[in-house]
């Protein structure tokens, strides 16, 4: 059995109680004969700031690198405001995107069929939603040069940034797209505004070349991707996976992860480029939600992100989609018994704790991969 290096990067407020139930949850995997998993702790964040006065040591920077994947709990906190700027909470996970040049962001938005009531949207309108956000995550507005605010000298100022993407960082992330498409419902939806910018007539250019020469086997269109954010809210079953740049992407992964429920529901994958030998891809996996300071310390943290968020690193990163199908399974069942953290509680009567749900999912998964 293949043994797979995880570094667990639990972080601040909720990160830690959350990675407690994904470490139990590995540890059944391994247990149970599945796969089996190196995992090393480590610091970020506030708390490796309080141990190191760096949001992540150099140390763990290395256990970072050197790990066949990475899992990131959340940073940041109340505790933290005044930190010098490039220290603060969140300067490490921006860090380990950087080295570790995860260009790729991965969203999925499922909405299980126990949580329909839990969207804003109509039942029939989100009930077996499936869909995957790939977002550009290294390139575009974000870091395009110049990048300032100027003093016009008139007691105007100018605030500028700038887009700036290459054929090359639409042409890897157009890849990833169509790849993930052949292996789900074999659609990519494109999105940028060529209409009005210089970026966006690029960013069609390259798809379309590239879908003509590598991938005419899957279904291609292009939105707007204004039109493509009423798209979403309207009938968001027409799409299976959408490729977007960064700042658009930022946006409509906000809107799609919406349509679901709830933020403590919701995993995702960083990915960098794939190794020309290996094909191995260095990878961070983490909930999309944030540290919930309001409820940190009191035990009540829906950790299915968290759960879902390995689920995503053992398809993506090791190939073992069948153990990730059955967490995946895991978390429905659990759900469809109704089991209920406070954040996704509906009408339920009772709700239940962080590790009380860590340990339903096990209870289940246990059943699944006996
Ligand atoms: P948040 O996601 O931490 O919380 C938003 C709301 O959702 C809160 O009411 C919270 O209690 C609830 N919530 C979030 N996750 C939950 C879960 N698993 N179970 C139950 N309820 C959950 O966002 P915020 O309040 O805007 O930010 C709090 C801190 O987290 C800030 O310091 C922010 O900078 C940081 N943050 C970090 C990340 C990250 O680490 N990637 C992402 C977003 C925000």
């Amino acid at each position: 059995m293949t043994t797979y290096k995880l570094l667990l990067l639990p972080g601040d407020g909720i990160g830690p109680e959350v990675m407690n139930e994904v470490q139990k949850v590995a540890d059944l995997l391994g247990q149970a004969g599945v796969a089996k998993f190196e995992t090393e702790t480590g610091l970020v964040g506030g708390s490796a700031y309080d141990a190191h006065g760096k949001a992540i040591s150099e140390a763990d920077m290395g256990l970072a690198m050197a790990a066949d994947a990475v899992l990131f709990g959340a940073v940041g906190g109340p505790k933290w405001a005044d930190v010098p700027y490039d220290v603060r909470p969140e300067a490490g996970l921006l860090r380990l995107r950087k080295d570790m040049q995860l260009f790729a962001n991965l969203r999925p938005a499922i909405c299980y069929p126990a949580l329909a009531d839990a969207s804003s949207l109509k039942r029939e309108v989100i009930e077996g939603l499936d869909i995957m956000i790939v977002r550009e995550l290294t390139g575009g507005v974000y870091f395009g040069e110049p990048k300032e605010i100027i003093d016009l000298g008139n007691g105007q100022k100018r605030g500028i940034d700038t887009q700036i993407y290459d054929t090359y960082e639409i042409e890897r992330i157009g890849r990833v797209a169509f790849e993930l498409a052949r292996k789900r419902n074999n659609k990519v939806t494109s999105s940028e505004k060529h209409n009005v910018m210089k970026s966006g007539v690029l960013w069609r250019e390259v798809i379309t070349a590239l879908h003509k020469r590598d991938y005419a086997d899957v279904t291609l269109e292009h939105q707007l991707a204004d039109a493509l954010g009423m798209q979403l809210v309207r009938w968001p079953k027409q799409f299976d996976v959408i490729v977007t740049d960064n700042l658009f992407g930022d946006m409509l992964s906000d809107v799609a992860a919406m349509l679901t429920g709830s933020l403590g529901m919701l995993p995702s994958a960083s990915l960098g480029e794939a190794d020309a030998k290996t094909g191995a891809r260095k990878a961070l996996y983490e909930p999309v939600h944030g540290s919930a300071p309001d409820i940190a310390g009191k035990g009540i943290a829906n950790p299915i992100a968290m759960i879902g968020s390995l689920a995503m690193c053992l398809r993506y990163s090791f190939g073992l989609g069948d153990a990730a199908d059955k967490i995946e399974k895991a978390i429905a069942n659990v759900l469809a018994h109704g089991l209920r953290t406070a954040d996704i509680r509906g009408d339920a009567r009772s709700i239940i704790s962080t590790e009380q749900m860590g340990e339903a999912i096990r209870e289940e998964l246990q059943k699944l991969v006996a």
